[in-house]
């Protein structure tokens, strides 16, 4: 059959073979899982795509209970998928030191959870390759990986919840800081009055406005005086939520649509900071809130507060990727270590 082989059916097998090789390369198998303070969320993925049905289950007491439950949830997939399982990305909650894939800080959510030797627990059972990473990074990461913001100079992942979260991603890699605490961007000072007291213990923290519970102190704060008959709001101030305030704002209560244009204040006055100081391409927002952003408003409201030269060039982009965020960017995390180590099938 040898024989048979001219000098161009050579080439043509060599074309093939590094076709081959790059498929393989861009066709990494990871199992991805995202441990927060209730739930763990995981999933096999693929080229930055889910390619089975999430498995969610609660998340148990204690860091062993915690190590036992990730360890089946691997065992699964693997018996699964075999051998196209090729590592294991982690995202958690706390502070990670990615190089060692130990968690150093943990979070009142996860008690107990610091100094666990993560990465070398499960490498050790399962003999894959594990990557460890903060969550609130692994979901900047998807979001940042998806294809209507690849290649990008510096992108600037928000989330918007109970709290502000951030993830830093610079010329397609994360940045982690000198303690693997960069992103922080829920504790940038917006104010220097000692108005608001933030749940990490220091005052005026961006999310102490911009983050949910901030919401709900504006609207209290602009509720003062206010009677019921102006404002249905003003019926209960001491239990207004969230819901309740864009709820009214959507049916034009005038107080709320006055908390609703505070808050784009509140995210504005962060957002031009972060672009003074990172000239971002672009801002990604995640999370509950982010489906009561005002794209425009906010846009316009954070350029007002930019100088020249760079008010001009930042986007601002909605999330895309949900719930699934962290499993897809931890996971991409480990892919993208693996093909560059060539460590892939
Ligand atoms: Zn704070």
């Amino acid at each position: 059959m040898a024989s048979g082989l001219t000098k161009d059916s050579n080439k043509d097998a060599q074309v093939d073979q590094a076709k081959l090789d790059k498929f393989a390369k861009e066709n990494i198998t990871a199992i991805g899982i995202d441990i927060g303070g209730t739930k763990i969320r995981s999933a096999v993925v693929q080229n930055r795509k889910l390619v089975c049905e999430p498995v969610q289950i609660s998340t148990p007491q204690g860091a062993d209970a915690i190590v036992d439950d990730l360890l089946k949830l691997i065992g699964d997939f693997q018996k699964k998928y075999g051998n196209a399982i090729q590592g294991v990305g982690i995202a958690t909650a706390g502070v990670v030191d990615t190089s060692t894939g130990k968690v150093i800080g943990s979070t009142g959510n996860l008690p107990g959870w610091a100094g666990t030797d993560l990465k070398s627990i499960i490498e050790s059972k399962t003999l894959l390759p594990v990557h460890v990473e903060n969550d609130a990074n692994a979901a900047g990461f998807g979001e940042a990986s998806t294809e209507q913001i690849q290649g990008k100079k510096c992108v600037m992942a928000v989330t918007l919840g109970t709290g502000i979260g951030g993830g830093i991603i610079i010329d397609g890699e994360l940045y982690r800081g000198a303690s693997w605490a960069a992103g922080e961007v829920g504790h940038l000072k917006i104010a220097n009055s000692n108005e608001r007291l933030c749940t990490c213990g220091l005052f005026d923290c961006w999310e102490a406005f911009g983050a949910g519970r901030g919401i709900i102190m504006t609207a209290k704060e602009m509720l003062k005086g206010v009677t019921p008959q102006q404002s249905p709001l003003a019926m209960r101030p001491e239990s207004v939520s969230t819901h309740a305030i864009f709820a009214a704002a959507g049916e034009d209560d005038i107080i709320a649509k006055k908390v609703v244009e505070k808050w784009h204040e509140h995210l504005a006055i962060g957002m031009s900071s972060l672009i003074h100081v990172l000239n971002p391409d672009c801002f990604i927002l995640a999370g509950g809130l982010v489906r009561f952003v005002q794209l425009e408003m906010l846009k316009e409201m954070t350029m007002d507060r930019t100088i020249p030269g760079l008010k001009e060039k930042f986007e601002i982009h909605l999330a895309s990727l949900g719930s699934d965020a962290g499993v897809i960017g931890v996971s991409q995390l480990v892919i993208n270590k693996l093909a560059k180590s060539g460590n892939s099938k």
